[in-house]
């Protein structure tokens, strides 16, 4: 669901952002040259952002390619992947169709939280929409007034479902700790027990899914934690 295309021809630091960016919850989609970038993005429409390294084998550069995504959609968010030595007036100079470069070597928290920051701007929440709700169907949450809806339908939640509802759908489709939930939800001077995650989760599912047994949006991860899958 969250697509993140990665055309780098190292395969070492192509993993490596890989590895990361599914850390983080993100889908990802590899090329390691142009032409197969550009398949990709046909192939995948609902790619929403993508990083593109600048020196690449074959006949085009990352700059041609994403000249070349650019041409055909004006949504998807473009981080360009630059080495320390190419220059940066150059580099900013050939630019223009991207919104944001990081120079490599990067940190993983300075890659995803570049990624992120691109993916609420490209994938966020369609104009109409209200800041205030978070729609994710069959879900829709209402922060302001602290209310859920399934379908239209209000469900009813004590403060901490609706706290933990919110920490899902601002994480959808990444594994969550039940220690972070716990520091998120209940806070860091909370001294319970980790199960108290467990009970509100199981809880949670009874009013949030079609079949609690087999849920089909709060996922076990076991021996770590929960997903929220939409
Ligand atoms: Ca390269």
């Amino acid at each position: 669901m969250r697509k993140v295309l990665v055309l780098e021809d190292e395969t070492n630091i192509r993993s490596f952002v890989v590895i990361n960016l599914k850390r983080a919850g993100y889908d990802t989609i590899e090329a390691g040259d142009g032409e197969e970038a550009l398949a990709q993005i046909q192939k995948n429409p609902d790619i929403k952002v993508a990083l593109l390294d600048i020196m690449l084998p074959g006949d085009m550069d990352g700059f041609e390619v994403c000249r070349r995504i650019r041409a055909g959609n004006s949504q998807i968010g473009i981080i360009m992947l630059t080495a320390r030595t190419q220059e940066m007036d150059k580099v900013t100079g050939l630019m223009t169709g991207a919104d944001d470069y990081v120079t490599k070597p990067f940190s993983p928290a300075e890659l995803t939280a570049r990624v992120d920051a691109l993916y609420r701007r490209a994938g966020g929440s369609p104009a109409a929409l209200s800041p205030d709700e978070i729609s994710q169907p069959p879900f829709l949450l209402n922060t302001r007034n602290r209310t859920l809806e399934k379908n239209g339908r209000r469900v009813k939640l004590t403060q901490v479902e609706y706290a933990i509802v919110k920490l899902f759908m601002d994480n959808p489709g990444k594994a969550l700790s039940r220690e972070e939930i716990l520091e998120a939800v209940w806070g860091r001077e909370y001294v319970g027990e980790l199960k108290i995650v467990d009970v509100n989760i199981r809880r949670l599912r009874v009013k949030l899914e079609d079949d609690p047994q087999n849920p089909a949006h709060v996922s076990t991860v076991w021996g770590y934690g929960y997903k929220w899958d939409v």
